[in-house]
């Protein structure tokens, strides 16, 4: 954020508005932590502000102060399209596309607010009147505490809001382990502490609360991993009669795409999970190194993310989706394994 967007958001905040905060369809640590820590911000400067996401959140984040005020777009449908008709300020969090809200996409579109985007992805569309984009960063979170400290307000970060703030960075970098983990995020993070997150805590209730179905899920995942050395990638599919059998709950395949890289030589991990109720294969891709799993899951995928870490779907069944993920591999060999 320059000099002059610090002075538009100063200006704007200077106000009574109408607020929504959008985090990204099926939100992460990441994306939920921002919003909650943001909104804990607004509230407790005195403005009129609401979470709104595009669906529920994992029941691994249902922890953290204001999930209750959380207005889930699907159930609360009515509620929520007159908040975004009447907003006069809608912050978009964690997502840098309006693609990537499904079902309220086109509300975002006919809101007449004004908007303002923080996020790290790659490649920022153009909706936004103050766009703060840095693909540098570790994780959101850490964009809103700079948000908030550009505004000269580190001082009103309460115990709440660092504990928001501390889950994004923790979630996002896997636990401080990937490369956008910096110095500094290790200094935001120390400064949270101190403002009071629970750092201990966090890490117990969002990793360390499995249920039996979820590990024997991860066990069935992992059975069906495909490793391909050749091309320096594995890849996990898990189909819907799958996810039945071991009662899948939202959340529950978090994580499980990481395993193919603690593989010795693996660089390129991915998962594929068939969704029946949307009549999609929902992919994450993971990568070491060079290769870019953000152009490949753009290219190929109608995804994106980061360079490291990226998303993306597939219309057509899951044998086949996986088929075809197979036959693109020969033309990256060299990008994966060159690590
Ligand atoms: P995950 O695999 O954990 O769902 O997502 C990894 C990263 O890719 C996240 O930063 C996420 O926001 C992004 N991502 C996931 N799915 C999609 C998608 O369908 N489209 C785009 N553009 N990004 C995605
Ligand atoms: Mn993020």
């Amino acid at each position: 954020m320059n000099l002059e967007d610090i002075k538009s958001v100063k200006e704007l905040l200077s106000t009574p508005q109408k607020i929504v905060i959008v985090p990204h369809k099926n939100p992460d640590g990441d994306a939920i932590g921002s919003t909650l820590a943001l909104w804990h911000y607004l509230k407790n400067m005195g403005q009129d502000a609401t979470v709104i996401s595009p669906n529920d959140s994992p029941k691994f984040l249902k922890w953290m102060s204001g999930t209750d005020e959380i207005l889930n777009f699907e159930v609360q449908n009515s509620q929520a399209k007159k908040l975004l008709q009447e907003a006069t300020l809608i912050f978009t969090l964690d997502f840098n596309h309006l693609g990537r809200v499904g079902q309220m996409q086109s509300f975002l579109e006919d809101a007449t607010a004004t908007f303002i985007m923080i996020d790290h992805h790659q490649e920022p569309s153009d909706y936004a009147l103050v766009t703060y984009s840095d693909v540098t960063m570790s994780s959101t979170c850490q964009m809103v505490y700079n948000f908030i400290d550009f505004l000269g307000d580190t001082d009103k970060i309460t115990p709440e809001m660092a504990n928001c703030i501390y889950t994004g960075i923790m979630t996002d970098t896997g636990s401080f382990k990937f490369s956008s983990t910096t110095s500094t995020t290790h200094r935001i993070v120390a400064e949270l502490i101190d403002k009071g997150a629970n750092n201990t805590y966090i890490h117990n209730v969002v990793y360390d609360t499995n249920s039996p179905s979820r590990l024997h899920l991860l066990g069935c995942a992992l059975k069906n991993m495909v490793i391909l050395e050749e091309y320096g990638t594995a890849y996990i599919t898990l189909s819907q009669e799958e996810l039945d059998t071991f009662k899948y709950q939202k959340g529950d395949t978090e994580g499980f795409v990481n395993y193919g890289l603690t593989l010795d030589g693996i660089r390129f991990a991915v998962i594929f999970i068939e969704n029946k109720e949307e009549g999609i294969i929902k992919i994450s891709f993971r990568s070491e190194g060079n290769f870019s799993v953000n152009e490949f899951a753009r290219a190929y995928f109608q995804g994106g993310g980061h360079h490291n870490a990226a998303g993306g779907k597939s219309d057509v069944s899951l044998k086949e989706t996986a088929e075809y993920f197979v036959s693109l591999l020969p033309q990256h060999k060299n990008d994966i394994i060159n690590y």
